[in-house]
């Protein structure tokens, strides 16, 4: 195999070559550059890999006489052995007519309509074949940037495939044959496990710079290596992440924190210097107290074993986690200003800081009120006597306090034994907490030694 530099090189020799061809050939009246056929004997992947609904799709297009294909990470997926969930079909069918074709059909979007052919919980997206943003005639407009802001022109699959993000992504297994048609190397590179850029990496980040996340999170889930042409252009483009839309990047935040690599991906953001677009604050505090960072990454890790065991995973927790220094930091200068409960002043950075973040990730306040509850409890866990603490257990955010004060605690950052007494007390009967929180014993004794003292007030009905 060549050294990495020069396999870059090549690679990207390769794509040039291919795409030159193809606009060559569109150029004068010959035929687009062909694909690489393979066929159903040449390759792994199987229909079983598919969905009853997805596979029922593509048969219906093919049967009413288009061209229908699965497209993108159903099939990478596929061919890697990993078991695709969702299912992107490509054809050359219009909206309208894919439409006529499904009654349990609707169409999306304004600019460029996808249908969604809904099959109980699932849905199977069925996308027309779109033109590549540099073809000639088109109707496509880019910001000063380069990065296209509109993209609305049908064309055909050869077409299609050099709108597409990374030869991994840009395989189509026909239904008609079962073959799998590569224009772009895709095949090779999935053997290789190489994150590679369809066309120039620099134009194609400037396009789109989401497609750095992209690439790192595909790198974080399937396990390969983004490839050095594409690191380099990464390194270039990196400051266009600040171009992106910030309703997008709460998409792709949910994408890479809750897909069940969150900690790979977070490590490869930072490799590519990344996190700091995304979350300037805590990468700040991170590159300043290991603690901190021993403590993000537990996160992440326990994130990871959630959704790996089907538990339930919200936003918000992550999102705690990532502001939780920052946050405590802020609310230590509040105090110093002002009088005020620990809790109160960590609300309020909480609220502060979760505005900053939000201007840069637009997380939703369904995420961020609870989470502002969710740190402003951390102090009530140091308490552990009296009616106080023991209604802490009754709050609506305890289950994710107590869970965030558990991984405080897992590294170090909160009291050990204090930690178990709340993992105790939960399992106790209301007269056991009574004893615990030593809240029963007082009660008692108070209304007894009051009796006591004055016997005329005990007789009147309280
Ligand atoms: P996964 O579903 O595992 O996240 P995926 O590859 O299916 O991976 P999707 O976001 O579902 O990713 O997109 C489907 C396909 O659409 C991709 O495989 C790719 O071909 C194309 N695509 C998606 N986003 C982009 C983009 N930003 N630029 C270019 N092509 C894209
Ligand atoms: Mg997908």
């Amino acid at each position: 195999m060549p050294a990495p530099a020069l396999r870059g090189l090549l690679l990207y020799e390769r794509i040039a070559n291919a795409q030159a061809e193809f606009r060559l050939n569109n150029s004068g009246t010959t035929k687009p550059s062909p694909p690489k056929i393979i066929p159903r004997a040449d390759h792994t992947v199987s229909r079983d890999e598919f969905s009853k609904s997805a596979l029922k799709v593509l048969y219906r297009l093919h049967k009413a006489g288009y061209q229908s294909f699965l497209v993108g990470g159903c099939v990478r997926d596929a061919m890697l052995g990993l078991h695709p969930k969702d299912f992107d079909v490509a054809t050359n069918a219009t909206p309208d007519e894919v439409r006529a074709l499904f009654s349990n059909c609707r169409l999306i979007g304004r600019r460029f309509r996808l249908a969604h052919v809904r099959f109980g919980r699932e849905i199977v997206e069925v996308a027309t074949f779109r033109a590549a943003a540099n073809h000639a005639d088109d109707d496509h407009a880019h910001d000063e940037a380069g990065r296209i802001v509109r993209d609305n022109v049908y064309g055909s699959i050869e077409e299609d495939v050099w709108r597409r993000d990374f030869t991994c992504n840009s395989l189509y297994y026909n239904i008609a044959d079962f073959s799998i048609w590569d224009f772009t190397g895709g095949v090779e590179d999935i053997r290789e496990r190489h994150i590679v850029l369809i066309g120039d990496p620099d134009k194609r980040l400037r396009e789109d710079p989401v497609r750095m996340l992209r690439a790192v999170r595909f790198a974080a889930k399937l396990d390969f290596t983004i490839d050095d042409t594409v690191v380099e252009a990464m390194r270039q483009d990196r400051p266009l992440l600040a171009n992106v839309p910030a309703a997008r990047l709460f998409d792709e935040f949910l994408k890479m924190f809750q897909s069940g690599y969150a900690e790979k991906t977070f490590e490869l953001l930072r490799e590519h210097d990344l996190f700091s677009l995304l979350f300037p604050a805590t990468d700040d505090e991170i590159n300043k107290d290991d603690a901190y960072l021993a403590f993000v990454r537990a996160a992440l890790r326990n994130t990871d074993k959630r959704v790996r065991s089907n538990q339930s995973v919200t936003p918000m927790f992550l999102i705690g986690v990532f502001l939780w220094k920052p946050v405590t930091k802020l609310a230590a200068k509040l105090r110093s200003k002002e009088k005020m409960s620990e809790s109160q002043s960590l609300s309020l950075a909480a609220y502060e800081l979760s505005g900053q973040q939000q201007r840069r990730i637009a997380i939703p306040r369904r995420f961020t009120v609870p989470m502002r509850e969710m740190l402003a409890l951390q102090p009530r866990f140091a308490h552990t006597r009296g009616k106080r603490a023991l209604k802490l257990l009754q709050h609506r955010r305890f289950r994710a306090a107590y869970d965030f004060m558990m991984l405080l605690a897992s590294v170090g950052q909160f009291d050990e034994d204090t930690a178990q007494f709340w993992t105790r007390v939960q399992n106790e009967s209301a007269e056991q907490r009574g004893v615990s929180f030593q809240v029963t014993a007082t009660k008692k004794g108070r209304r007894r030694r009051r009796r006591r003292r004055r016997p005329s007030q005990a007789k009147s009905p309280s």
